[in-house]
């Protein structure tokens, strides 16, 4: 009866994932379809410019947000990402980390304020055009029962197997994937790699980045990483930033202390930003995190 038993939680456990992730793929398809399509200009697909290294990519001017029943979330929050920067986002739970991201993906209409891609206000561009410059690794990263192969073949169907072995180098998965004889096509989950929870969020990064974002957005897991696993998402984050723009929700400071800029969010407003070094001396909240993570 157990084996039987054990076999009926997994495949309910995935069934359920599976719907979450299909309500959510349902949720950003119904958002706003008359504005899905991207524009066509003399036969051409208008994709959204990618500016230089150094100029502002993404920026939230004064931006306010409520969520439909009412609750308001942010206010007045201004920050920039350039090209080739790595800005963390940071601050207690509930202060609005996560709902920054949701804006920036399009999953509600703000309140007030603008958002704007290389200068151009997100409202006058096709959100699917948009989206396509924007990698976005939720929490609860949604992983296929399927192999690594397919996983990864989701985001780039072309990729060659070298391509697919670079990525899961750069997010430090190469061991766990060689210790099969299957290689690529060893099954995801019960029957294959049991993936961790940061395992897992480095599957759904490889994918992400197989499709080249020019911004990579990454709600850190706020469940507890070993040191190993938090130590493979820095070096995970470092080369993913490599050629690309990275907007990371930190709740452990260690994965973010090297970020270009950190921005302190408490109770949906921008209380401080600046480097790790810079805030640990400027903002009193930002050393009461710090220190709870025993870094100051
Ligand atoms: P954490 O560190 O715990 O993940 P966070 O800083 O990311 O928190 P958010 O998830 O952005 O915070 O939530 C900010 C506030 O918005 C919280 O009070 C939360 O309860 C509320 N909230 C989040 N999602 C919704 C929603 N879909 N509808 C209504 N309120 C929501």
């Amino acid at each position: 009866l157990v084996m039987p038993l054990g076999q009926a939680i997994s495949a309910w456990t995935q069934l359920q994932t599976g719907l979450g992730a299909l309500a959510r793929i349902q949720e950003v398809l119904v958002l706003d379809p008359e504005h899905d399509d991207v524009a066509e200009v003399g036969g051409a697909t208008t994709a959204p410019r990618r500016p230089a290294a150094g100029v502002p990519l993404l920026e939230l001017d004064d931006v306010s947000f409520a969520y439909p029943d009412g609750t308001q979330v942010l206010r007045g929050v201004s920050l920039s990402v350039s090209a080739g920067s790595r800005v963390a986002l940071v601050g207690p739970s509930g202060a609005g980390k996560s709902t920054v991201l949701a804006l920036v993906e399009g999953f509600y209409p703000l309140t007030g304020g603008t958002i704007r891609w290389a200068g151009t206000d997100v409202r006058e561009l096709p959100r699917a055009a948009l989206r396509a410059q924007l990698g976005y690794v939720e929490q609860e990263a949604p992983v296929l029962a399927g192999t690594v192969r397919e996983n990864l073949l989701l985001a780039a169907p072309d990729a060659g197997d070298d391509e697919l072995w670079a990525v899961l180098a750069d997010v430090g998965l190469t061991g766990v994937v060689q210790r099969s004889a299957r290689g690529l096509d060893v099954p995801v989950g019960d029957e294959g790699v049991l993936l961790s929870g940061g395992e897992r969020q480095r599957l759904a990064i490889a994918r992400s980045l197989l499709s080249h974002p020019a911004l990579l957005l990454l709600d850190e897991p706020t469940a507890s990483l070993d040191a190993c696993n938090e130590n493979l998402l820095r070096e995970t984050l470092a080369a993913a930033a490599a050629d690309r723009a990275l907007l990371v929700v930190a709740h452990r400071l260690s994965t973010v202390l090297d970020s270009d800029q950190i921005v302190v969010l408490d109770g949906g407003r921008v209380v401080a930003r600046g480097t790790h070094a810079e805030l640990v001396e400027t903002s009193p909240l930002y050393r009461e995190l710090a220190a709870a993570q025993l870094l100051v």
